[in-house]
């Protein structure tokens, strides 16, 4: 029988039985649990093999629900708030001290976001707990973006997908965090810069940080399909290097296809770079089933969610 289901109430018992359950959200799907469950928290870090330093966004139904997890909303995170939330916006927030230092990694600050998703603000809606729900892939794996894409990853490991379709958004959340009340973006993410500036002004960003990164999601090496990536803004030269090789291309708008090229894929046929996200991570989990001995993928411009695709592809050209 299927993992996947639509059960709601099937996923309020497993989660107040400390178990785990894969939700759906607007950016990626999340692998969740209680967080004040010290087993089900542990199970999420096992089941990933994510590494312990680092700390998991806590997911909640309202803004009324964000004194129970922080301690202090300096003022541009109040207006962040309301203008994004629901959404793809997560903000790291001074914890309060009920929050489990698994969940931060010791940190005295906790990330937390109200996801944009009806199933699973309901489902947040219900429980009397938080989840704690970081992407629902393994370490270092392309994030999914389908149900069906879990149930590959996890099918041995949890009881239940609650399936929502297709993200619609397609990258993980954008992370905010403050220093001496001023906002600093940890992860550019499905929330522009641009939008987020409209609201609050310039911004810093701080993404690009090897050892001790203040959010995992800033690691190098992150987001990877096992074939080898190339990103080029050179689509034809790269082609020619790697003449006679099974050869995938993950284009933005234009077609480069021809005999050499076993599989092709455009990420916006009109040039949406929305839509360009949204059809990411989706995109490189096709082009990883093809056994192919490269993926070149084309830089997108970089502008708007431009900027969050290209960070992550980027991080995809890394290999073990
Ligand atoms: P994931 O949910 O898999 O996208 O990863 C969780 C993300 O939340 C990571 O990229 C972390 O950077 C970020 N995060 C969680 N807690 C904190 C925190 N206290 N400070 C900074 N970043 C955090
Ligand atoms: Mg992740």
């Amino acid at each position: 029988m299927s993992i996947i289901s639509t059960d709601i109430q099937k996923a309020i018992s497993l989660l107040e039985n400390e178990k785990l359950v894969a939700i759906p959200t607007e950016t990626v799907y999340g692998l969740a649990g209680n967080i004040f469950s010290e087993k089900a928290i542990k199970k999420i870090f096992s089941t990933k093999k994510r590494p312990f330093f680092n700390p998991l966004i806590v997911h909640i139904p309202s803004i009324d629900a964000l004194e129970n997890v922080v301690s202090y909303v300096p003022e541009k995170a109040k207006i962040l708030a309301s203008a994004f939330w629901p959404g793809s916006l997560t903000l790291v927030l001074k914890k309060k001290s009920s929050i489990p230092d698994l969940i931060t990694a010791g940190k005295d600050t906790v990330a937390v976001r109200i996801p944009n998703h009806p199933l699973t603000l309901e489902l947040l809606r219900r429980l009397p707990f938080p989840l704690a729900a970081p992407s629902a892939n393994p370490f270092n794996n392309i994030s999914p973006t389908k149900a069906f894409h879990v149930e590959q990853y996890f099918k041995n490991d949890i009881q239940l997908i609650l399936d929502g379709g297709t993200c619609k958004n397609g990258i993980e959340s954008t992370i905010i965090g403050f220093e001496n009340e001023e906002p600093v973006v940890y992860r550019l993410g499905a929330l522009s810069i641009e939008n987020i500036e409209k609201v609050i002004g310039k911004v810093t960003i701080k993404n690009h940080k090897l050892q001790n990164p203040d959010a995992p999601g800033m690691l190098q090496k992150h987001y990877s399909p096992k074939t080898l990536l190339i990103l080029t803004s050179d689509i034809k030269k790269e082609i020619k290097k790697f003449q006679g090789k099974k050869i995938g291309i993950l284009s933005f708008t234009n077609s480069y296809k021809n005999d050499r090229i076993f599989h092709e894929i455009i990420l916006s046929k009109y040039a949406n770079l929305n839509e360009a996200a949204t059809n990411l991570y989706t995109s490189l989990h096709e082009l990883d089933t093809f056994q192919l001995d490269v993926i070149i993928a084309e830089k997108l411009p970089e502008m708007g969610l431009g900027i969050s695709v290209n960070d992550r592809l980027q991080r995809a050209t890394f290999q073990e």
